[in-house]
């Protein structure tokens, strides 16, 4: 359960698989599209999911994170369309680097999607997560051609995604979008750093810190000047 991954208090199942390696993951187990997870059949999600339904309220759902949800996206087509017939409301957070029919079939069933723009700067996004951000970029305007609600999400990484050059292209690429419900402003923190060790793995930012007020309230201060929406978390 949890209060971070949409709105209300949610059931929140963590996927396998992630086509980026970004160098801050907080989830890098999650990465391997098969990694030390077992198989969870779609039926006990659905079962979990209506079960919690009481404690959801009229905000609350499920939602699926990862890893990238979208790797999965044909089998969880399925149980998306089960959930919506239980009435459940459903989130979707994702990098938007997949593209395929049933990723278009997944966020078309979504209620909201949580959409990671990781940098603007293709340069810095590439040396962020290995990938260029064209189609990340590209779902966002499907999105919002298709007229689909979502929420935008931006960590602010001392030196690799605080740039005033970068957040003022971010907020000039996106300020007009509509469908942007809002836009959460993420700290950079170092919790994933145990998950590393544990995993045999040099964690890519040792040097780098965790924001300071000065540099969270800067990059607050400029984006709010494109959205009225900004929420810091
Ligand atoms: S997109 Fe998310 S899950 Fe994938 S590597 Fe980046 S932070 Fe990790």
């Amino acid at each position: 359960m949890g209060t971070f991954d949409g709105p209300g208090l949610r059931y929140v199942v963590f996927l396998q698989g992630c086509p980026f390696k970004c160098l801050y993951c907080a989830n890098p187990d999650t990465i391997d599209p098969v990694g030390e997870s077992k198989e969870t059949d779609a039926s006990y999600i659905l079962e979990q999911a209506i079960s919690m339904k009481p404690f959801f309220g009229k905000r609350g759902g499920i939602t699926f994170s990862g890893g990238e949800p979208t790797v999965q996206a044909e089998a969880l087509v399925p149980l998306f369309r089960q959930l919506k017939e239980a009435g459940l409301h459903i989130c979707v957070d994702s990098n938007g680097a997949v593209w395929n029919k049933h990723v278009e079939e997944l966020f078309s069933l979504a209620d909201l999607v949580l959409l990671d723009v990781k940098q603007i700067n293709n340069a810095r996004h590439e040396h962020i997560t290995g990938r260029p951000n064209s189609r990340t970029l590209e779902t966002a305007e499907w999105l919002e051609q298709h007229n689909h609600p979502f929420w935008l999400r931006y960590v602010l990484v001392p030196g690799l995604s605080d740039f005033e050059e970068d957040l003022r292209a971010l907020g000039e690429h996106f300020a007009g979008y509509k469908c942007i419900e809002r836009v959460e402003l993420l700290p950079y923190h170092r919790l994933g750093v145990h998950k590393y060790e544990a995993m045999g793995w040099a964690y890519q930012l040792p040097d780098t810190k965790e924001n300071t007020p000065e540099q969270l309230k800067k990059a607050e201060d400029i984006l709010r000047e494109y959205f009225p929406q900004l929420v810091v978390n």
